[in-house]
């Protein structure tokens, strides 16, 4: 009889788990130290978990920041489809929304954390902390929290990565790949929202905006850094939301300052624009500038275009000039602001850094320095946009582990 230990009951631990335990001679331990597992799934996409991508492999790779061409066969070998298949099969019905992104019919993160930990219960789930990892002759020794020691002849280590500690992603598993020989690169927050100069931002706190896009502007004359479009956020200190978390992720290695621009109506040209505010303007010729943007901005940030503009508030709408509703136009497809910082780890949706993915076989997941173990998920020195794309590799990852960890031979 194999033995296998995975560390960490999350995303790609608990798909693990299961595949793990399913195999035949093989008695497979999880353990989690939370009471109960994933809890980092169950706050995943605001409570409602978007699972996955309905795309091809390859399009997932184009969506992973670091070392995409490391995830190709674990795409290949658990691919999005397949994800999809995984939970409806087990009874739970999906939905693909804009963008692909795929979430549970009833939007609830607890409904994916139930047929993982149901798949997970295959294995042995065991709720306490492991402190201290070693090799030796007689395989892998795990030390837990009561100071009792287990022995494995393999180990996954699955501790996600160092962001919402809370949830129990505190970066062990960094130290006991270290102790082990393992390089880890250095931890960094992805996925966080921005800091802005402008106090605009506090002005339009909870505003969120649908349909625009956000452009990130690198060197002048230069291919721009990001260009999205979807959905976007104000909070007190800068921006968030889908758009600016992705953004973030390229942002990560450059200098900053950095401006960004909002394109608020990017399926109108300037031309249609200025159209569009002429004939408002005709419908009541004496009304102030500052009533009569209404039909083209949310309410919020009307008293801040109005500002942007220098246009007085009260000037009367059949004396604003052409010139002036041109700086309107330009405002509404370009408004800009300045990135001053990012969010802290502590904030970030995803971990970015992690075990050195040259050091790990890309077919297996097992380690090239220790044979018997494997690493899955967000430990691994790999990260990916907003999309469903960073659960997707903590799924393909763990099922490619699973199965790797049950078919090798010798031990
Ligand atoms: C707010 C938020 C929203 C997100 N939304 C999405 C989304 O909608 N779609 C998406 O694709 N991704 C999303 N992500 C990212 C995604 O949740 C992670 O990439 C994914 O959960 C990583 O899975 P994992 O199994 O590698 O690690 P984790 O889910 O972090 O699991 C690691 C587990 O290991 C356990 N553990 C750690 N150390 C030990 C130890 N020493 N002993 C025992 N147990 C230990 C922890 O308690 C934890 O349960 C979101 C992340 C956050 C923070």
């Amino acid at each position: 009889m194999k033995t296998i230990a995975i560390i960490g009951g999350g995303a790609a631990g608990m798909m693990a788990a299961g595949f793990a335990a399913s195999a035949p001679e093989t008695a497979v331990t999880l353990f989690e130290q939370n009471p109960r597992t994933g809890a980092k799934l169950r706050i995943t996409g605001k409570g409602r978990c978007n699972i996955t991508n309905d795309t091809s492999p390859a399009q997932c790779m184009e969506n992973v920041v670091s070392n995409p061409r490391f995830l190709f066969a674990a795409f290949h070998r658990f691919t999005p489809a397949d994800t999809i298949l995984f939970f409806e099969d087990r009874g739970l019905p999906l939905k693909t929304e804009r963008g692909r992104r795929v979430f549970p019919q009833s939007d609830n993160a607890g409904d994916v954390v139930a047929v993982l930990t149901r798949h997970a219960e295959m294995a042995n789930i065991d709720h306490r902390k492991v402190v201290d990892v070693d090799k030796t002759k007689e395989g892998f020794v795990l030390t837990l929290q009561d100071r009792s020691q287990r022995v494995f002849n393999c180990l996954l280590l699955a501790t996600g990565g160092m962001s919402y500690p809370k949830t129990g992603s505190r970066g062990d598993g960094y130290g006991f790949a270290q102790k082990l020989g393992h390089t880890v690169i250095s931890p960094k927050a992805s996925l966080v929202p921005l800091y802005c100069k402008e106090k605009d931002c506090s002005r339009m706190t909870g505003l969120s905006l649908k349909n625009v896009t956000l452009t990130v502007a690198d060197e002048k004359g230069k291919k721009p850094v990001y260009f999205e479009r979807g959905e976007m956020l104000f909070t007190h200190v800068g921006i968030s939301g889908p758009l600016v978390l992705s953004a973030s992720a390229l942002l990560r290695d450059k200098s900053l300052p950095k401006t960004v621009y909002i394109d608020l109506k990017p399926a109108l040209t300037p031309e249609v624009i200025n159209q569009r505010i002429l004939k408002d303007f005709e419908s009541n010729l004496n009304r102030d500038f500052t009533n009569s943007l209404s039909g083209l901005l949310p309410k919020a940030m009307i008293p801040v275009v109005v500002e942007r503009s220098g246009i007085s508030p009260r000037k009367k709408v059949n004396t604003i000039t052409r010139e002036e509703r041109k700086t309107v136009c330009s405002l509404l497809k370009a408004f800009s602001l300045t990135v001053t910082g990012l969010g802290s780890l502590e904030e970030a949706i995803v971990t970015a850094g992690g075990i050195h993915v040259k050091e790990v076989n890309p077919r297996t997941m097992e380690s090239r320095l220790v044979p018997g173990l494997y690493f899955a998920g967000e430990i691994l020195d790999v990260d990916a946009l907003t999309g469903g794309y960073n659960l997707q590799i903590a799924f393909s990852t763990g099922y490619l582990a699973a199965k790797a960890m049950t078919q090798k031979k010798e031990v």
